[in-house]
């Protein structure tokens, strides 16, 4: 059987390149999206070949529409039917409080952690929907547990902003349901990786642990095999749902 295309957003560290890592291991030939840091994409690459996988590294920025569309360009000539694909792209911002926050920060937020959903989803329903000629495919949003908690005192606008993707997620697997297309959503917290150090607390998983019912934080690998799953046959009658993946809280 041909093997299976996937595209992962932001794929070069943290969630993403685990379930990049894993998408190979299940037989996926891997698409890794990243933004600057080609030392950590091509490590993620090096590391899949190294274990008899294929991927490839494509930069680009998701929150600029010109690039999407570059990047699934890419995609379709490098890599060829775009079977899968993970919105895994997500930013955070230093914790303050609302009423500190500034215009160009929630632009920024919405532009990366919404829009750029809204944009990868439209390119890659455009290539699977049996409506447009399409073989179908599968998308799973990576969104958070701030989508229900709110965040407050952190970061509101990324938490706002999660939920819009939950919204997002259960809107586009209704509207593509019947053309081939499984939409869901993963939502993860406390994942050691180095989103924390971008919201000013290397060190926050540590500080909440003993909150967490599982006193621990979570692997990005766990995370990864839920993406995989959603992604799976094995998920076949599963669309516009979630999974948390928070050790209980
Ligand atoms: P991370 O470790 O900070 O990794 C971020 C990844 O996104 C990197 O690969 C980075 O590329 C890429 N990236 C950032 N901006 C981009 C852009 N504009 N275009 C393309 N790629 C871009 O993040 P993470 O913790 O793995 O988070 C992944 C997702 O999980 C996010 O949506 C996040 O909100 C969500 N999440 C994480 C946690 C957690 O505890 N870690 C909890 C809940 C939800 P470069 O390497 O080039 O910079």
């Amino acid at each position: 059987m041909k093997q299976k295309t996937i595209l992962i957003t932001g794929g070069s560290r943290g969630i993403g390149a685990a379930t990049a890592v894993l998408a190979a291991a299940r037989g996926y030939q891997v698409g890794i999206n990243y933004l600057e840091n080609e030392i950590a994409a091509e490590r993620t690459v090096a590391f899949i070949k190294r274990n008899g996988g294929r991927a490839e590294a494509f930069a680009a920025d998701v929150s600029s529409e010109k690039e999407v569309v570059a990047l699934f360009e890419s995609i379709d000539s490098r890599m060829g039917y775009l079977h899968a694909l993970v919105n895994n792209v997500g930013i955070l911002e230093p914790q303050m409080r609302v009423e500190a926050m500034g215009g160009e920060r929630l632009q920024r937020i919405f532009y990366h952690n919404v829009i750029s959903c809204f944009m990868c989803s439209r390119e890659a329903i455009r290539r699977m929907s049996t409506k447009r000629g399409g073989a179908g495919g599968a998308i799973v949003n990576v969104s958070s547990i701030a989508a229900r908690t709110g965040a407050p005192g952190e970061y509101v606008d990324y938490a706002a902003s999660k939920g819009a993707v939950d919204t997002f997620t259960l809107g586009l697997a209704k509207e593509v349901a019947d053309e081939g297309v499984r939409v869901n959503g993963v939502r993860p917290a406390f994942i050691y990786t180095d989103i924390h150090a971008s919201g000013g607390e290397p060190d926050r998983v540590d500080r909440i642990r003993e909150s967490i019912p599982m006193k621990r934080g979570g692997k990005p690998e766990e995370v990864a095999q839920a993406i995989l799953w959603l992604l799976s046959g094995e998920a076949s009658y599963s669309t516009g749902t979630f999974i948390d993946i928070t050790g209980g809280r």
